[in-house]
């Protein structure tokens, strides 16, 4: 049996690439209304659940969108590492919104006048960005850069970090948490003036990653005074978490 006509091309599409929901595997959406919901809700602090975060001295505000529960993960891994680039529309829109939302808490800490705020991405490896063919850290750092000049605050882009080594077999535990720790570029040195900087992650887990991101900025004139994460695996603490179920 043979088919022709346009409709027979979409049959072949979905026979070749079947889509689905990477949150909750609905068929035939790029995403479902379900799984999209937890992208709107306003960015809220996340700091306190992790733990290499709470020895940071200052201490770095994160703001995270979602809780890395399983739809949240679901988007972020097929995005990252399934092909499914179609998906930082999604994620970068809420991107955009969440640095939006950030901007007045920034405000106070950044004196008028200051130069534009610097969005730092954290890398990511650079065997990952080669397989991705796509530098996904930067890309969300560009979704806050426009979220923050959305409410009139001049930020930029600063890709001042460049990713670490692996650790050195037999290194000792400080060994392995400066090996895997990202660098300062030269770049970070190119302004005498002081940026304040928000740093930008896809996740927070133990915040390893952004303790290390501050640590190899310190003595530059960029000076992280916030960071904002696609999602937490301790969840933004939304109010009190007393008298609940
Ligand atoms: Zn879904």
């Amino acid at each position: 049996m043979t088919e022709s006509g346009p409709g027979a091309a979409v049959r072949l599409g979905r026979l070749v690439v079947p889509v689905e929901c990477p949150g909750c595997g609905a068929d035939d959406v790029r995403w479902c209304d379900e799984c999209e919901a937890p992208w709107w809700e306003p960015p809220l602090r996340c700091e306190t659940g992790a733990p290499r975060l709470s020895a940071l001295d200052p201490p770095l505000p994160v703001w995270s969108i979602a809780e890395l529960d399983g739809p949240v993960h679901g988007v972020i891994a097929a995005w990252k590492d399934a092909g499914r680039r179609d998906l930082g529309a999604l994620l970068g829109a809420a991107m955009r919104r969440a640095a939006a939302e950030v901007a007045p808490a920034l405000a106070s800490v950044v004196a008028p006048g200051a130069a534009p705020v610097a969005v730092v991405p954290c890398p990511a490896r650079a065997a990952h960005t080669r397989r991705r063919g796509a530098d996904l850290p930067r890309a969300l750092a560009e979704a806050a850069a426009a979220g923050l000049s959305d409410r009139g605050f001049p930020a930029a882009v600063r890709a001042v970090l460049v990713p670490g080594r692996g650790a050195s077999r037999g290194a000792g535990d400080r060994g392995r948490w400066r090996a895997g720790a990202p660098r300062a570029s030269r770049d970070a040195w190119v302004s005498r003036e002081a940026s304040a900087a928000l740093l930008v992650d896809d996740v927070v887990t133990t915040g390893a990653t952004l303790a290390r991101a501050a640590d190899a900025l310190a003595g530059t004139p960029i000076v992280p005074v916030g960071a904002l994460v696609l999602a937490s695996a301790q969840g933004p603490s939304r109010g009190p978490s007393v008298g609940r179920g």
